[in-house]
């Protein structure tokens, strides 16, 4: 595969860095060279934020029909179906995912596309009745005004869309950083968007490392809203820039996801789907299950079953048939996955398989690291509050519903999680009593457009996709209108008058 250039592009316009400078993104598979991404200069994203602010105040985008914007919305969907597999060979080469997973991700992004067109064309003024007929009091929905939109490295192209569509459809203005790991597909995304008539200004796309990229998003005053996909410690960072100007903040962050397994489960679908939630895409993702709670009588059975499948995954490339899960991003994390893991048996954990870098044909240049499972773990370990964000399970054993709810919700975090059950009733009280933003039933990992995602406690603050995803990007404008003007008669007749 040829690397391909990546570029800025700032009101319209594709360009290099201020200063020339470009990083090499290499495959986490095997250190071939992907692509070549410009690196912006604190000079170019600040031109990036000034072609966006212009944008929003005296161009015609925010002023734009709704059904316009719906339009435009969905042509990027049909455009993004049109390029489709180029796309997911893309985000493979750059992620070292699956082509299989892939092109799941790239169906996905045309799916939240389509939704927030359908949702915008329902978007109507509400009004409000004040029980007066002479007043016709209404709220009308306006954009926010200019976003910084900053990404992951595990779904690049999915977790923009999530904030591209919805501020489209709203009217705002944005810059887009996708991460410094995986630019390729965020860059045709830019093409497309112009392709599909964005008018120039609108969209901006800036890469690079955080620091110089990204901080500016959630401390320059011209931006509205920062709306950040990521780590927790950064989105801490961002809310801290974000504060001396009283942005809007919309953080999706780590989560720490239980996964709950009652005795009177399908054991074996509960058994398969604890394997499938925790070491998909080598457990790099927010809501994997790297939690498992089950109960003291079915411990063994369990958790024997689970250390056999997890052996037996195949790693490998991302266009091996044969391969079931790939890569780690990048040596710095396979390292930190390593002594997270290094750290948690020097805990007390019982290291049930994996636990080190997986080695052997086709995987040696590659950042692979075994599915893990830790168990007799317990809540205060480490390994068990903090995300490793890697194919790390750990289990821990409980006697009660009760017991079993408090383990679950005794982190700092609340994104996600699982509870498994013959007794719906219980796994509906159960699901109530987690303080999680989703919770699978007898399923795991599963999410909609339709439905909106995000965290509770350190997991985040407020919601992408559903109706909130949209209501992220506008404001609520009371518009009051009489239609019989009178006099207040509050003043100079001796206070109120009522
Ligand atoms: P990260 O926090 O290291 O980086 C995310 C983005 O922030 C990158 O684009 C990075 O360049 C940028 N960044 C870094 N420092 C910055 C700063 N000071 N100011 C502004 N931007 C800065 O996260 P990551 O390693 O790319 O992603 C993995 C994390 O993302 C995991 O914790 C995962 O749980 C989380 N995640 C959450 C969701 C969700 O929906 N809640 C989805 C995907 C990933």
């Amino acid at each position: 595969m040829n690397a391909v250039q990546v570029r800025l592009c700032i009101a319209g316009t594709w360009r290099d860095a201020a200063d020339g400078v470009v990083r090499e993104i290499r495959s986490p598979f095997d250190q071939s060279l992907v692509a070549t991404a410009a690196e912006a200069t604190a000079a170019d994203v600040d031109a990036a934020i000034a072609a966006a602010r212009t944008a929003f105040d005296e161009g015609p985008f925010p002023r734009w029909t709704q059904a316009e914007r719906c339009d435009l919305v969905d042509r990027v969907a049909d455009l993004l179906e049109r390029d489709a597999e180029a796309i997911a060979a893309a985000e493979s080469a750059d992620t070292a995912k699956r082509m299989v997973e892939a092109r799941y991700d790239v169906a996905d992004v045309i799916a939240v596309f389509r939704h927030f067109a359908r949702l915008g064309r329902d978007l109507h003024d509400r009004p409000v009745d004040v029980g007066r007929p002479e007043i016709a009091s209404r709220i009308v929905h306006e954009p926010v005004g200019v976003c910084g939109l900053i990404g992951p490295w595990n779904y690049p192209l999915l977790q923009m869309s999530w904030k591209v569509a919805p501020a489209l459809v709203a009217g705002c203005t944005f810059v887009m950083k996708p991460s410094e790991f995986t630019p390729s597909t965020t860059a045709m995304l830019m093409g497309i968007l112009i392709e599909a008539g964005v008018p120039d200004g609108v969209a901006n796309l800036v890469l690079g490392a955080g620091p110089v990229a990204g901080a500016p998003l959630s401390s320059d005053p011209r931006i509205d809203l920062v709306s950040f996909t990521g780590g927790l410690v950064t989105g801490r960072r961002i809310m801290a820039a974000a504060a001396p100007t009283v942005k809007r903040v919309a953080l999706e962050l780590g989560g720490k996801n239980p996964h709950i397994v009652f005795a009177d489960a399908d054991l074996d679908a509960a058994i398969d789907n604890v394997v499938t939630g925790v070491f998909l895409h080598s457990g790099q993702v927010c809501s994997s299950g790297t939690r498992l709670l089950v109960e003291r009588s079915i411990r063994d059975q369990v958790v024997d079953a689970v250390v056999a499948r997890a052996r037996a995954i195949r790693l490998g490339g991302p266009h091996d048939p044969a391969t079931e899960t790939g890569a780690l991003i990048s040596e710095a994390h396979l390292t930190k996955v390593q002594k997270y893991c290094d750290d948690a048996v020097a805990e007390g954990a019982v290291l049930r398989c994996g636990g080190r870098r997986a080695t052997g044909p086709g995987l040696d240049a590659g950042w692979f690291f075994e599915p893990t499972v830790l168990d007799a773990c317990t809540t205060t370990m480490r390994c068990v509050q903090d995300e490793s964000f890697g194919p790390i399970l750990t289990v821990e054993v409980f006697d009660t519903e009760e017991q079993a709810v408090a383990l679950a919700n005794d982190t700092i975090y609340g994104l996600s999680g699982g509870v498994w059950s013959g007794d719906l009733e219980r796994a509906d009280r159960v699901a109530r009593a987690l303080r999680h933003g989703t919770i699978w039933v007898n399923d795991y990992g599963p999410y909609r457009p339709e439905a909106e995602w995000g965290g509770y406690k350190q997991s985040g603050v407020g919601r992408e996709l559903g109706i909130g995803g949209l209501h992220e990007y506008l404001e609520a404008k009371h518009i009051w209108r009489n239609t019989t003007p009178a006099r207040s008669g509050w003043f100079g007749s001796g206070g109120a008058t009522a």
